[in-house]
């Protein structure tokens, strides 16, 4: 059949979602819908497969904070999914394949080549490589589509799509406008339109010539006119912070090096400015852990997935603070503790049976639990604070500035230990547990009973910091650098329950109640990621999503009068249908990812998790050839009643 006839599909977003429903398209085709030909419109500004975040052209010194043999695009034997599997290799195995020659890669940078050459599955592979095993796997699913599929690749942004009779027109910020029959939204991180604080200060900078970046992809914000040597406040810790540092030191030209001691230093090369950092915690999520078990991993006793169906199916409705995180938590000391017994035998006064039988019956944050540690393991350094794990600085205050200095510094380099040493394994254990917690999570994620608060407050916000601070922190050498840059005196830190002022003598003002003094610069740079409001995106596909009422942005309210938004647009759980402000499933158009309320997916999917996103996928792309298939039937019918 030619594609005159193709049913046209709009993919909106060509990133790692958008391509992976592509794929999907390739392994359900035959099976569904072999004769419907298709004409799929791929529509992004930037390169398929790759999409924004994770395009070439950035700075080659931008790392992923995934290990590379915990990336993979495709399905395995673990993925509960009604289409095929098609397997096909993790991100190491593919550079595996790419140094023996049986990937031919376009041509590439000397960089990208060492990299192939010398990576493992431990390294933390660069963007740039990342960027072309995303565009292999797009060229590989493009190519996989049957002869029935044709591809268009539009490079622009959408505007705007529009209700035409059955049509949906897609309008392209290049002119163009498509009839399509169906629409899929895979826009992945949009961005926000500064709110009134950050309005505020974007005014106040530009009436006393100051900088003030508002959050944003570090990758995309514009820091080349920060000034060399000039003080600026960074507000945030976390992973965008790191991206940051890296392009305001390394990425002006200063290096690492390595000295006699086995310590890094760092040479300035001048350029740099004056990096003082804080945040609510005032500490840098915990590093990535490098150490192995000494003992098997212990089966998880307290929060499975069978407990947590248990759960859902037995309670009216499901509070993420009270009924699961006290489970996690026990389960996390549970991990710890196994290895910390079992593994390190002479440091624990007790054997794992004894404790293990107290264990299972107390709470994981009740003062005989204390005890029971405090009894059985001596050295404090060894007992597991939950609490403090995540806030270390609580309670805490200092002299002076060079105090918390000092502190910090021992902070960082004893987190760097306890994550890497062969004796601190249990804190790879912990990490284990939550890990699989998080997993087992995601069996009951969608579950309509979680109250509001845990879907609005919980979910999505407190427990993915909470997560992402303990178990997806930065590379250990990203640390390890920090460390370098505060001993070279171009790094220093700001203290916890960072307040930032803007003084009416033209100047911003940094301070913490438990460090003395205050740090006055003349730029602000507020590193962390848009947070996600669809009513307030500085996308306009999305924008006008919500302006024509034809998507909205999810509002929850729970009985005891609390109510909010989650930010996100919402689709129908059950195959990603956009539904309008009235709650109604869209016939035509479909949304995928991180901005939808479908279970929150932050990251690629490891092998062999049963990932949800490749059950999303295989759900949205199935539907989506079986509403084709049925436009063609109805299109094929009609053209015979012509006749
Ligand atoms: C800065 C950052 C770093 C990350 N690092 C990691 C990491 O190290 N490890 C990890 O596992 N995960 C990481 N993630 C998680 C990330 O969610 C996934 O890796 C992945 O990028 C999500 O894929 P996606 O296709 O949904 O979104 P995206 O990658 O954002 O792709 C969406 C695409 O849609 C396009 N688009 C949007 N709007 C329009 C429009 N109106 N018209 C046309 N095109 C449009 C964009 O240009 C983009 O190419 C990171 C995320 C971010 C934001």
């Amino acid at each position: 059949m030619s594609t005159s006839c193709a049913v046209p599909i709009a993919i909106i977003g060509a990133g790692p979602r958008g391509i992976g429903v592509v794929e999907r398209f390739a392994a359900n085709l035959p099976e569904l819908a072999a004769d419907v030909p298709l004409l799929i419109h791929l529509i992004d500004p930037h390169p398929v497969g790759a999409g924004r975040i994770w395009r070439r052209d950035q700075s080659p010194l931008l790392k992923l904070n995934s290990m590379a043999e915990d990336v993979t695009m495709f399905t395995d034997g673990s993925s509960v999914i009604e289409g095929p599997i098609t397997p096909g290799p993790s991100l190491v195995e593919w550079a595996d394949l790419v140094a023996s020659g049986d990937i031919v890669l376009p041509p590439h940078s000397a960089e990208v080549a060492r990299e192939i050459a010398t990576l493992t599955g431990n390294s933390f592979p660069t963007r740039q490589l990342q960027s072309h095993y995303l565009e292999w796997f797009a060229r590989r699913s493009i190519a996989a589509l049957p002869a029935t599929a044709t591809v268009e690749v539009h490079e622009s942004w959408v505007s705007d799509v529009q209700d035409a009779g059955d049509k949906q027109v897609v309008t392209l910020e290049n002119g163009e406008a498509l009839d399509v029959d169906i629409v899929l939204y895979a826009l992945g991180h949009t961005g926000i339109e500064p709110d009134a604080s950050h309005r505020e200060l974007i005014a106040f900078a530009r009436e006393h010539g100051l900088g003030y970046v508002p959050p944003d992809f570090t990758a995309d914000a514009d820091t080349t006119t920060i000034p060399a040597g000039e003080p600026v406040i960074v507000r945030g810790m976390g992973l965008a912070s790191v991206d940051l540092v890296v392009l305001l030191t390394e990425g002006r030209g200063g290096r690492f090096v390595r000295n006699a001691d086995g310590d890094l230093d760092y040479l300035a090369s001048g350029a740099e400015p004056l990096l003082y950092l804080g945040s609510r915690r005032g500490v840098p999520y915990h590093s990535k852990i490098a150490s192995k078990l000494v003992s098997p991993r212990v089966a998880p006793r307290f929060f499975t997935a069978e407990i947590a169906a248990e759960l859902e199916s037995t309670r009216e409705r499901l509070s993420f603070r009270d009924d699961v995180f006290p489970l996690i938590a026990k389960e996390m000391l549970w991990g710890y503790y196994h290895e910390l017994f079992t593994g390190h035998p002479d440091r624990v006064d007790s054997t794992w049976a004894e404790f293990a039988q107290e264990f299972d019956t107390l709470a994981w944050d009740e003062d005989a639990m204390r005890e029971l540690v405090e009894i059985t393991v001596p050295d404090p350094a060894d007992r597991l604070d939950l609490s403090a794990l995540d806030r270390p600085l609580a309670g805490r205050s200092f002299a002076s500035r060079y105090e918390f200095q000092q502190h910090l510094r021992g902070y960082i380099a004893t987190d760097l230990h306890l994550r890497s040493a062969p004796e601190h394994s249990a804190t790879l254990a912990l990490f284990y547990s939550l890990l699989f917690s998080l997993f087992d999570l995601g069996t009951i994620i969608d579950s309509p009973k979680w109250t509001a608060r845990s879907r609005v407050e919980d979910l999505a916000v407190w427990w993915l910091n909470y997560f992402s601070c303990i178990a997806s922190g930065p590379p250990a050498h990203r640390l390890e650098e920090w460390l370098a840059l505060s001993r070279a005196g171009v790094l220093a830190f700001l203290g916890p329950e960072l307040r930032v002022r803007a003084d009416g003598d033209g100047y911003f003002a940094a301070s913490s109640p438990a460090v003395p003094g205050e740090i006055i610069a003349s730029v602000l740079i507020d590193a962390r990621l848009p947070t996600t409001r669809i009513g307030a995106s500085d996308n306009p596909a999305l924008r006008s999503l919500v302006e024509s009422g034809a998507g909205s942005e999810e509002y929850l309210r729970d009985d005891d009068g609390f109510g909010g938004t989650t930010g996100r647009l919402e689709v129908r759980r059950s195959d990603a249908r956009l539904l309008d402000s009235a709650g109604q499933a869209n016939a035509r158009r479909f949304a995928i990812g991180p901005y939808t309320n479908a279970p929150f997916v932050g990251a690629f999917s490891r092998p062999n998790t049963n990932a949800v996103s490749f059950r999303e996928n295989d759900r949205v792309a199935r539907a989506i050839i079986e509403l084709a298939s049925q436009l063609s039937y109805e299109e094929a019918e009609a053209a015979v009643a012509d006749a």
